[in-house]
């Protein structure tokens, strides 16, 4: 059986530890869809092209994983392109809470799609998105949060 799970979020930026989930994820699955959903109402702090080209840039010699971006339930998007599981990332006792609700829903929505969670390694599990643009739009340096193959890239 090909084994396909779609990785679904902002990536605004991919931070390491997306990454880290990422190819911790890989001996799972056949095929892992990074997949960058596109809300219409909320515009992102870095445009959807970069975070795209980013991405691609980071898994380019990975065979197993695609990068692609989708609008619409996440669930839709799963069928479009015959995902079994979701593939997300768990910090703290938060992403938790929320998962466990996005799960639930999912799951009545699609009863065979499973959700796979793996927890967060220690270095990695009090790093978002959210803090790395906080840095980034003060003049910090986010080189430490960011995947190394994009240092030149990004900063
Ligand atoms: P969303 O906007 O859907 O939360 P994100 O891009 O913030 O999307 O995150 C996508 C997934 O990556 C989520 O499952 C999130 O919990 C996970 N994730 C984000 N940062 C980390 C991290 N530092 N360690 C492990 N998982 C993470």
């Amino acid at each position: 059986m090909n084994k396909i799970a779609v990785f679904p979020g902002s990536f605004d930026p991919i931070t390491r530890g997306h990454e880290s989930v990422i190819l911790r994820a890989l001996p799972l699955f056949d095929t892992i869809v990074v997949a960058v959903g596109e809300n219409s109402e909320k515009r992102g702090y870095f445009p959807l092209e970069n975070r795209l080209e980013w991405l691609r840039t980071i898994f380019a010699r990975e065979p197993k994983i695609r990068v692609e971006s989708y609008s619409g339930l996440t669930i839709d998007y799963c069928r479009e392109v015959g995902a079994g599981f979701i593939l997300r990332g768990l910090r703290t006792a938060a992403d938790f809470d929320f998962e466990r609700g996005i799960g639930l829903m999912n799951r009545a929505m699609m009863p065979d799609l499973e959700t796979i969670f793996l927890v967060s390694t220690p270095e990695y599990s009090a790093l978002n998105s959210s803090i790395v643009r906080e840095i980034h739009r003060n003049g910090g340096d986010i080189s430490r949060f960011i995947p190394e193959s994009l240092q030149n890239l990004m900063t």
